[in-house]
């Protein structure tokens, strides 16, 4: 049933993610109208310590009304398609358009190979082929960064909880070091909460050399 509802999805694309009326667009123009209101387009600076690796904190949106209705179809209720209406808001939104174009690469957070099996697919991936796929001068690598732990979901933790839950659970493939040392990279995650699996990713990439690791995400908790 779970495959059958995914096949589904990816065949029958052509409405409006939010209001589902039939639309050439992933989001029609009305609902499109509705979520610029509440695009804020956020930005967060971080100063670096011995614990802190991540340099900026990029978001689109509050994690609530629509966009969390839709975040919590997408990664729950099997609604794969809704990969499409996310990697649009990315793509109309000049301001953060341009901001992704400084980047070396854009790498969406990995999850465990596990987890994959179950959900059948990676939520921040898809958005991020999308993205690629629609604007090629984004450079998208695939797998350099690789979820070691299968930890338990974060979001069935509290704040300290997730930190040591996350605690070491990233690695990078050795084989594409080269592409990550003195590299601009740009992280890609649906939500962010506290911030910790971003940060871990952050930590292996620095260790690694990258020069900035930014996280992008679609709403901020
Ligand atoms: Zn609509």
């Amino acid at each position: 049933m779970e495959l059958f509802n995914i096949v589904l999805n990816f065949l029958y694309p052509n409405v409006c993610g939010v209001c589902k009326k039939v639309c050439d667009n992933p989001i029609c123009n009305n609902c499109m109208n509705k979520l610029n209101k509440d695009n804020i387009n956020g930005r967060k600076v971080y100063i670096q310590t011995n614990y802190r690796f991540i340099d900026e904190h990029i978001y689109l949106f509050r994690y609530q009304g629509i966009i969390r209705e839709l975040m919590v179809k997408y990664k729950f209720k099997e609604e794969s398609y809704l990969y499409k209406s996310f990697s649009y808001m990315i793509l109309k939104n000049e301001k953060i358009m341009n901001y992704i174009n400084r980047y070396d690469y854009i790498l969406p957070i990995p999850i465990h190979k596990k987890r994959k099996k179950q959900r059948g697919f990676n939520q921040s991936e898809l958005i991020v082929k999308d993205i690629c796929k629609n604007e090629q001068r984004i450079k998208y690598e695939k797998d350099i960064l690789i979820k070691i732990k299968n930890v338990k979901p974060q979001s069935s933790l509290n704040k300290t909880e997730r930190k040591i839950n996350i605690l070491d659970a990233y690695e990078i493939d050795k084989s594409k070091i080269d592409r990550i040392k003195d590299s601009n990279i740009l992280l890609f995650d649906d939500i962010f909460t506290t911030g910790s699996t971003a940060n871990e990713c952050a930590k292996v990439l620095k260790k690694y050399g990258a020069r900035k690791v930014t996280i992008l995400t679609i709403a901020k908790d």
